[in-house]
């Protein structure tokens, strides 16, 4: 993103845009589970005080990879509110390029954990298939019980809750004191 100084008047400039998927400048690495998958877009509010240059708003970009939770595709947008400032030299300023700025803003927005969705289920944890895929079959406590379904015909509780008896406490055993004086 190139910000042309110039073209900034007292009340500074509205700006919007992109730039291609490449200003990422991203090398894949086996570590990472996603990738920037497009255009690194951008709605800036450019403004001089002095010499000092203020640029607001915010930057995001698509992403692409793997789920962290479920092991499924991830395809996700991920940006953050830009607030910069840079002091410019006394002259011979026609533009300033913004592009890492904006590159480092979204970078550090992205999770360190990345999910397909923020409420993605995961996995079974019986037999590991993706619950986003749709039942598989295992029972769980989510699905409903046939004492529950006796329970709304009867109009009240019709079995007794098993419930695991108070586990006895223990005497405290006395063990060494160990406190430091
Ligand atoms: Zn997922």
């Amino acid at each position: 993103m190139i910000l042309p100084v110039a073209t900034l008047g007292p009340d500074g400039v509205d700006l919007e845009g992109e730039d291609p998927v490449e200003a990422f400048d991203w090398t894949d690495s086996p570590r990472e589970v996603v990738r920037p998958a497009g255009p690194l877009r951008w709605k800036l509010h450019a403004e001089l005080f002095g010499r000092e240059l203020v640029v607001t708003g915010r930057a995001e970009a698509p992403f692409e990879g793997t789920c962290c939770r479920c092991g499924g595709p991830l395809s996700r947008t991920w940006g953050d509110a830009v607030s910069l400032s840079r002091e410019l030299p006394e002259e011979g300023v026609s533009e300033v390029d913004l592009t890492s700025d904006l590159r480092e803003t979204i970078l550090l927005a992205l999770p360190s954990n990345p999910v397909c969705a923020d409420d993605c289920p995961g996995l079974c944890p019986r037999c590991g298939k993706r619950r986003a895929d749709g039942p598989c079959g295992c029972a769980d406590e989510t699905e409903p019980n046939a004492f529950g379904a006796l329970d709304a015909l009867f109009g009240g509780p019709t079995h007794e809750q098993h419930t695991p008896p108070e586990p006895k406490k223990k005497p405290r055993t006395t063990t060494t004191d160990k406190k430091r004086r």
